[in-house]
């Protein structure tokens, strides 16, 4: 018996009919397939992406230069030298982020008592020459100058969970 259903199902390509059958059941369903990018999938926002440095509303850098974000960093991505400022502060002269070693934990965002140096949910960039991986102070706060609306907006959102 077992001998007729084994010759039964290789002259009736049964596996090749189980295999089809799948295909048609899902013929007919709607597609699951995101058209990235003109289409986008939810992100929340939590999302860990780009650095930037955060300003006060007037303007005033928040960072203090603590370097508690230095120290927590685990993938020593960090490097921070502080300075004196004008009016007698503690402040950055030189904060880089090398974003080949930055693993994306976040960790920096937690440490920092100001809520200067946060993870954007911006993750659609690319570099192209060498060194570009540097986020420069500058170039930190220019991410953060930009979109502090949707910075804002986000922590506010994650608020309510802390
Ligand atoms: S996200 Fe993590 S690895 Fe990247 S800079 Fe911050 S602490 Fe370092
Ligand atoms: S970003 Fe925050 S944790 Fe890092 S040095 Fe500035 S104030 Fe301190």
């Amino acid at each position: 018996m077992d001998r007729f259903v084994s010759y039964f199902k290789t002259f009736s390509l049964w596996e090749l009919w189980q295999g089809l059958s799948v295909t048609f059941r899902n013929f007919f369903r709607k597609p699951v397939t995101v058209y990235y990018p003109e289409e986008k999938t939810p992100q929340s926002s939590r999302f860990r992406g780009l650095h930037a440095l955060r300003r006060y509303p007037n303007g005033e850098e928040r960072c203090i230069a603590c370097k508690l974000c230095e120290a927590v960093c685990p993938a020593l991505a960090i490097t921070i030298d502080s300075t004196v400022g004008e009016d007698g502060t503690r402040r950055t002269a030189r904060y880089d982020i090398d974003l080949f070693k930055c693993i994306y934990c976040g960790f920096c965002e937690e440490a920092c008592p100001v809520d200067a140096i946060v993870e954007t949910r911006l993750h659609e960039y690319h570099m192209e020459t060498p060194g570009e991986n540097i986020m420069t102070k500058d170039k930190l706060l220019a991410v953060g100058d930009k979109y502090e609306a949707m910075i804002s907006a986000d922590k506010a959102a994650d608020a309510k969970y802390r």
